[in-house]
């Protein structure tokens, strides 16, 4: 996959001192392949390529400190770019209710989406969505919605499913206006394909709605397939915004890069579970990252250089070669990663580890962190340095003192374990590890 060919071909960078003309067209030559190979679309390639070298042929990379350095900033840069640079806000409309309307193929995600749209709207604004049911194919996509609208606890506007959409989307803004909701939300029909039928359907309800938002909601693990989906319904629609879902699975990025640069339409949000939670705002830095898959090495590189010594990275590097890392280690790494920002997963940053499919779960956000030394902070001293003490009666009394769920405690501790073997494996595996990356 991508996140594998940019991780080797940085890897063979960044032994280097310099970098060669030559170095730069294979760096280049590998760049283009690992793209295309994760499902970008050729002209977003081509286009991208050309931008990252002409900056790395302006900047002074071949005679500068630390060559392999700019260009994985500059190619971290131009993705960034390429998907929008900021984050898109939603739309809003001067006077109520703001209208967004979804649009997209079926099983894209747009009945869960606008529930974790309207939750979203509801706890951030202080809003009173309204879901409207516009979706009248299948009994079942009524229903559906109505259970959604009943998990976050907003009302669903719906009269089954023999009434043509169109005059559902006028009752409901009817009944919206009456109830002074603030936002409406329209859940509509999706196809498998897109076809003549659905995009009048979707423009009819348009043309009546006059929506400030619409939605296009789309699957980010139909790889270049979202590509053309999302170009056929803007053809049609003109959206105003695009929904990658399913970014929790196991997705190539190849979506998101395109999809801004085929469209010129912001992607405003992502959805990364099924959960009415699972729904967050699109930031390309970060989706730069996630595609790079470098487990923000080049965040780590600059604040690795500030935040250990040397001394302590020999001793640390040590540990992990002998296997004795232990909690007191893993604790330390966790306040340091604390101090260095939000950086959202230790076991990412790690080279070679991102992808781990061992470690797939084992993330770890600000707030899994706090559990995780809660967790820590309620071992005995003995049982940090030694973890291989925490028998069952011991894990208990920790789950206790530390106020966590026991399966939690037991995961914490298996996660570790998995951990410090992965890194004792690949520190004394090839000098690519750990060891190496810390003492660049
Ligand atoms: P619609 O046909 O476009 O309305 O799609 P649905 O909202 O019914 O979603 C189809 C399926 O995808 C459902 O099983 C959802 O739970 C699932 N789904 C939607 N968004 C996400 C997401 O961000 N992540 C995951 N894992 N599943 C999602
Ligand atoms: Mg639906």
């Amino acid at each position: 996959g991508l996140t594998e060919r940019l991780q080797k071909t940085f890897r063979n960078l960044r032994g280097k001192g310099k970098v060669s003309e030559s170095d730069l067209r294979s760096t280049m030559r590998e760049i283009r392949l690992a793209l295309l190979e994760a499902d970008v679309n050729f002209t977003v390639v081509r286009n991208f390529v050309k931008k990252v070298q002409t900056r790395a042929k302006g900047a002074d990379v071949l005679e500068g400190l630390n060559p392999a350095q700019q260009i994985v900033k500059i190619v971290d840069d131009e993705l960034t770019k390429t998907m929008g640079k900021e984050a898109t806000p939603l739309n809003k409309s001067e006077k109520i209710p703001t209208v967004i309307m979804m649009a997209g193929l079926q099983g894209a995600g747009k009945t869960t989406t606008a529930g974790k749209l309207a939750l979203k709207l509801k706890n951030e604004n202080k809003a009173r969505p309204l879901l409207i049911a516009a979706d009248v194919y299948r009994p079942a996509a009524v229903d559906q919605l109505v259970q959604v609208g009943q998990q976050v606890n907003v009302p669903v506007f719906q009269q089954g499913v023999d009434v043509d959409p169109v005059d559902i989307v006028k009752a409901g803004l009817d009944q919206a206006k009456k109830d002074k909701n603030d936002y409406v939300i329209i859940d509509t029909a999706g196809r498998l394909q897109i076809d003549q039928k659905l995009m009048d359907e979707l423009k009819r309800i348009k043309a009546l709605a006059n929506p400030d938002e619409i939605l296009l909601v789309v699957d980010a693990m139909t790889g270049q397939n979202a590509v053309s989906t999302a170009q056929g319904f803007n053809d049609d629609l003109d959206v105003s915004g695009v929904v990658l879902t399913k970014l929790d699975g196991d997705t190539r990025g190849g979506a998101a890069l395109s999809i801004r640069a085929v469209t010129k339409k912001p992607i405003k949000f992502v959805g990364q579970g099924e959960k009415m939670t699972d729904l967050d705002v699109f930031h390309p830095d970060r989706m730069a990252s996630r595609i790079l898959g470098m487990g923000d090495l080049l965040t780590l590189i600059e604040k690795t250089q500030k935040n250990y010594d040397k001394k302590q990275t020999q001793k640390l590097t040590e540990k992990i070669q002998k296997n004795t890392f232990d909690f007191n280690d893993f604790l330390a790494q966790i306040n340091k990663i604390q101090k260095m920002g939000p950086l959202k997963n230790l076991i990412k940053m790690i080279p070679g580890m991102a992808n781990n499919p061992a470690l797939k779960n084992a993330n770890m956000n600000p707030k899994d962190m706090a559990h995780l030394k809660a967790v820590i902070y309620s071992m005995t001293k003995e049982e940090r340095t030694n973890p291989d003490v925490l028998n069952p009666s011991r894990r208990k009394r920790i789950a206790k003192g530390s106020a966590r769920p026991i399966h939690e405690v037991n995961r914490m501790i298996k996660q570790f374990n998995m951990m410090k073997n992965m890194m004792n494996k690949v520190s004394n595996g090839n000098m690519s590890g750990m060891s190496n990356m810390m003492n660049q």
